[in-house]
């Protein structure tokens, strides 16, 4: 098969590691960057062009779509859709998990667990916003933040008041979440590829840090998922839309919640954990499942 995957840089250890998974099963591979695809979408005939050239034949397209480019990435993969490209994930489903209000509506509905949130536009609202997710202490997350920026822990109900309204002062979007304390500054990354969980690991936060991202300290160690983890992160990427996503969860008093799914997970922390080829999964899913010029969407939504 040929094989794109989209991509801002060459170099990072998550779309090395795809390339190399893609040679070492025999297909051919082009790293294209995001930000330099242009599109003609006047022509009856949509097409894609990357440097001067003019890019067709593709099979398959990995995304691999940095928060920061959602907007233009998530347009170009659209293109590759449009002209029959198997997507490992859809641009959709890439949308919708970047948007953490919208991914949280759509798990609550399908009765996935998750902890209190709430959200509110106005200073005004504010009390009754804290008392609805039970009080403090109580997260307080920005809703553009990634990888553990922008999200905080209001101790006290002073504190969460505070930190509140000096948010909203200035503009920003904001989730205020119940403290899911017996988690113990940890919580479980499942990595899905179709509907298995093909790996799992538990981060934990350094010392004091209630945070476990691995980009703010936190390590990561082997964990075996209860069966309804499992099924938890499962059915989160299902509701997403996504083939392969990046499930946190955290160990709570009332079984697993979802925090957040991510569209394009790193492979870096989980291949090194758990010591599994997550790459070559992923393409043996692209495989099993990409039929060339007959994907489901053509871009559209
Ligand atoms: P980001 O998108 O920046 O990674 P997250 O929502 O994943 O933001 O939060 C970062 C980390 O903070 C999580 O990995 C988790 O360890 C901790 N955390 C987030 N929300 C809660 C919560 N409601 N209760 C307890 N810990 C939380
Ligand atoms: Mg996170």
């Amino acid at each position: 098969m040929k094989i794109a995957i989209l991509s801002r840089n060459k170099k990072l250890y998550s779309t090395r590691r795809l390339v190399e998974a893609c040679e070492e099963r025999g297909h051919e591979v082009r790293v294209i960057d995001t930000l330099r695809c242009y599109m003609n979408i006047t022509s009856e005939k949509p097409e894609l062009h990357y440097r001067g050239e003019n890019l067709l034949d593709f099979d398959a397209v990995i995304p691999r779509i940095g928060a920061s480019v959602t907007f233009y990435g998530t347009a170009v993969l659209r293109q590759f859709e449009m002209m029959g490209v198997f997507p490992v994930s859809e641009s959709v489903a890439i949308s919708r998990s970047r948007d953490k209000l919208r991914s949280l509506q759509l798990l609550s509905r399908v009765g996935v667990g998750m902890p209190k949130t709430g959200f509110a536009n106005s200073p005004d609202d504010v009390q009754d916003l804290i008392k609805m997710v039970g009080g403090a202490p109580l997260v307080i997350k920005l809703l553009e933040g990634t990888q553990g920026i922008g999200v905080v822990l209001a101790e006290t109900k002073k504190a969460a008041e505070s930190v509140i309204e000096a948010f909203m002062g200035l503009k920003a979007n904001i989730l205020v979440q119940e403290f899911i304390k017996e988690a113990g500054g940890a919580d479980i990354r499942c990595l899905v590829i179709g509907n298995r969980v093909v790996a799992a690991m538990q981060r934990q936060g350094a010392e004091g840090e209630f945070r476990s991202n691995l980009h703010r300290g936190g390590t990561a160690s082997l964990i075996k998922l209860t069966p309804a983890e499992r099924a938890t992160a499962i059915k989160a990427a299902k509701v997403m839309g996504l083939n392969v996503a990046g499930v946190d969860l955290l160990r709570s008093d009332r079984g697993p919640l979802v925090m957040e799914v991510n569209s394009s997970p790193g492979l870096e922390g989980i291949e090194s954990a758990t010591g599994k080829d997550v790459a070559g999964m992923i393409i043996e899913f692209i495989e099993k499942t990409a039929k060339p010029h007959r994907t489901r969407t053509k871009g559209k939504g």
